[in-house]
């Protein structure tokens, strides 16, 4: 059976899942973490053992050697040939990529020009193409862009009303992220349901970064990130939509670069900006549960947003069968969920708190309109399957 190496390169981290192909099962997978320090932690999971090692990793390129020595050292292939296919995440893809691509030298020097509108995620996953272009270069490399499933979303969702020469010059529009988890949504509900169930689904990624996004037929119609994965709901560190005259007001009032408002609007904002308390949505509940006040509110901006937008892609979708919960919070957060649900008795939308509080797959009650499920999402699986796409095309 082929083999196909799924890789989601981050700054700092390298995940890897090998899978054989066309099964869908998984033989090996694992993560470099802390790439660029001295306290690197690799881990990978063969056969039921976890192994676990703390090493210096300096850069990219040593990572992608501790994954490839220990590809073979496991057994988990007896030879570098037997890899067909790595299917590598790329964040943004531009106007250009509209769908998953065969990565050539054109390719590669596309994704570095895109750097000028991804610049915190397109170097990093260019770096991991490289890395196992040398390390493994009998393998045909893949790009499989974020932004890709979104290549659906008509002009009146992705323009903005900023002169068009920006557009036209700059290609300044809304792209979406989290495609691979959309499409995954997308492909569990359709595999799952009937029609009834799967023609118009709101799927919302609710991790660090999040992201909602309305599928119509399979595709993405309206997504809520935009030209940057900035853009949307309320995130960790992640500001989502603000009136954008506050940016020039704050940079005037405080003197900041352009730099330092990015650094503000990603890093500072978010549910961390407004709790003070913490990225994480498990921290800022206790805090809430323990009397503070600002945790509270972050929670209402955070709930409320995700309202908004699940709203207006009702109306985007002329209504909704499904709605689904993915991703670190989407996942595991019952209170989470039980609140966004909550504004939507008008719509029939009606949770079963049992099934909530457990995590089920369907958290819908019985007499609920609207089916509303739990799915825990598989990025890497979208990569295989894609790359696999490409190789057999
Ligand atoms: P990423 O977006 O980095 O891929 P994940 O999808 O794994 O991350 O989501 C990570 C986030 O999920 C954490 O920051 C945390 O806020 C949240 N999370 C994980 N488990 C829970 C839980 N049980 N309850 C609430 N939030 C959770």
């Amino acid at each position: 059976m082929p083999k196909i190496l799924s890789v989601n390169a981050g700054s700092s981290s390298l995940k890897f899942k090998l899978y054989a192909m066309p099964a869908e099962t998984v033989i090996i997978s694992g993560l470099v973490d802390r790439i660029g320090h001295s306290d690197a932690v690799f881990t990978y999971n063969y056969q039921g053992t976890h192994y676990k090692k703390a090493l210096a990793v300096q850069n990219h390129t040593e990572a992608v050697q501790l994954v490839t020595d220990a590809l073979l050292a496991s057994g988990a292939v007896r030879d570098k040939q037997e890899i067909v296919g790595i299917g590598h995440r790329v964040a943004h893809g531009g106007r250009e990529y509209t769908q998953t691509t065969k990565i050539t030298p054109v390719v590669q020097q596309k994704i570095a020009d895109l750097a000028t509108i991804s610049p915190l995620h397109n170097p990093v996953n260019l770096l991991g193409i490289e890395a196992f272009e040398k390390l493994l270069p009998s393998a045909s490399e893949v790009a499989v862009f974020d932004t890709s499933f979104h290549s659906t979303i008509p002009p009146k969702a992705y323009m903005y009303a900023l002169p068009f020469e920006y557009y036209a010059k700059y290609g300044i529009r809304r792209y979406g992220f989290h495609g691979q988890s959309h499409q995954y949504i997308y492909s569990e509900v359709n595999r799952r349901y009937d029609q009834d169930f799967s023609r118009k689904i709101i799927s919302c990624h609710l991790g660090n970064g999040a992201s909602v996004c309305a599928i119509r037929d399979g595709k993405s119609v309206n997504t809520s990130m935009g030209f940057t994965p900035l853009a949307g709901l309320v995130m960790g560190t992640r500001s989502g939509d603000v009136d954008p005259n506050v940016l020039p007001f704050i940079a005037e009032k405080e003197n900041f670069s352009a730099a330092d408002i990015r650094q503000l609007l990603n890093h500072q904002s978010g549910l961390l900006g407004i709790s003070g308390v913490s990225n994480d949505v498990r921290d800022v509940l206790q805090a809430e549960a323990d009397g503070n006040d600002r945790a509270k509110l972050a929670l209402q901006i955070y709930v409320h947003q995700i309202q908004s937008y699940i709203a207006a892609y009702t109306a985007d979708l002329g209504g909704l069968q499904t709605l689904v919960f993915t991703a670190g919070v989407g996942e595991h957060s019952a209170p989470i969920r039980e609140r966004v649900c909550a504004a939507f008795g008008y719509l029939g939308v009606k949770i079963d708190a049992e099934a909530n509080q457990d995590n089920d797959l369907d958290i819908s009650a019985a007499d609920s309109r609207v089916k509303v499920l739990v799915i825990p999402t598989n990025e890497e699986l979208v990569i295989a399957r894609e790359t696999e796409k490409v190789l057999d095309s």
